[in-house]
């Protein structure tokens, strides 16, 4: 699984703003020992490269970054996946399927050709579905194929919990569950301000609950937001990446919420949703799996069906192409 002990080997397949913004942020916390960079545009991938390498006499960190092709995917410890079309204002992420789905399958077919035998992240959206697709279409074992879900969502919700609360974000153990999209939510009973309940805390602060929900309701909105202003986001994402991918090359049993295959711990199966899971060098390691109330389950649950309804009629048929 990990390819070479000694060499730490990531390859990206989308040079865009998500991908780059990744690649950047590798470039400055270091832990990355080679990072090959593939894109349609085989173009805009080389200037990328060149500018990375021409930042590396300033950077503190060493990385051999280089443009490649699908074979250099062979010996890769993590294929990240970061290619394809991104919302424009106004668009969902669930109306990027279709043409997404399809670049996807493509990108997968060329990476297991190469005899690619590492571990697959994917940033693409619908991002439930894209990992879904990658899931299927390279046969890998489940745990090998993590989709960032909604851990950028849940790095949004402790930001913006940790300026309100005045707590720490490090401090602020809250998470976003569900399709990285509109039907997420936040199970908030099972939500904590160091080993406090929120739900405690939040009383005897004399905090209104209301107030929580508009911070939840300004996570979900938050994409749409930063599109409408400066027409895609990226750096959260890319280091929400970079956070992932060095739990699983410095085998961090780290929890973070991803997109993770789902085999009843949550009650439903056959999908990829965002949950809580320790992330290590074997990918995801273990879902672990919340309590849910009744209204939280209910919540989950729709969530799922949104998904598998578009696994149904679409995703399915494009992967069976
Ligand atoms: P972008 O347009 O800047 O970059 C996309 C790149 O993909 C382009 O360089 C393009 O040439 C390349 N590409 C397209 N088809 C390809 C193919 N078949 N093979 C190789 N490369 C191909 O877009 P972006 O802003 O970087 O967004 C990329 C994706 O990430 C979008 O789907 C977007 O919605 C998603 N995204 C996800 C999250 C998340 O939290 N998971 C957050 C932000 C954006």
């Amino acid at each position: 699984m990990m390819q070479n002990q000694d060499v730490k080997k990531v390859v990206l397949i989308g040079t865009g703003l998500v991908g780059m913004s990744m690649a950047y942020s590798l470039l400055n916390t270091g832990g990355i020992d080679e990072l090959v960079l593939i894109d349609l545009d085989e173009e805009k991938a080389k200037g990328e490269a060149m500018d990375m390498n021409h930042g590396l006499p300033y950077s503190k960190t060493s990385m051999k970054i280089k443009v490649g092709t699908y074979q250099d995917c062979q010996d890769g410890d993590i294929v990240v996946i970061t290619a394809g079309a991104a919302q424009k204002p106004g668009q969902t992420r669930l109306e990027l399927t279709e043409i997404n789905a399809k670049i996807v399958k493509s990108i997968t077919s060329q990476v297991m050709a190469s005899g690619f035998d590492g571990i697959f992240i994917v940033a693409s959206n619908p991002v439930d579905l894209m990992t879904y697709v990658v899931k299927k279409v390279s046969n890998l074992p489940a745990n090998r194929v993590i989709g960032s879900g909604t851990i950028l969502d849940t790095a949004r919700l402790r930001y913006l919990l940790s300026d309100f609360l005045n707590v720490a974000p490090g401090n602020v153990h809250a998470y976003i569950l569900g399709e990285h999209g509109d039907s997420s939510f936040v199970p908030w009973m099972n939500t904590y301000i160091g080993c406090k309940s929120m739900m405690e805390y939040i009383i005897e602060m004399n905090i209104d609950m209301n107030n929580l929900h508009k911070i939840y309701v300004d996570v979900r909105q938050a994409a749409y937001e930063i599109i409408k202003r400066k027409n895609a986001t990226y750096y959260g994402i890319g280091l929400a990446l970079n956070r992932l991918i060095r739990a699983v090359i410095d085998d961090e049993n780290a929890i973070l919420t991803v997109s993770a295959y789902q085999n009843g711990e949550y009650k439903q199966k056959g999908l990829y949703i965002g949950v809580p899971a320790i992330i290590n060098r074997q990918g995801i390691a273990k879902v672990i799996p919340l309590q849910l109330n009744n209204v939280d389950q209910r919540k989950f649950d729709q969530s799922c069906q949104t998904l598998k309804e578009m696994i149904i009629n679409q995703i399915n048929n494009i992967i069976n192409e």
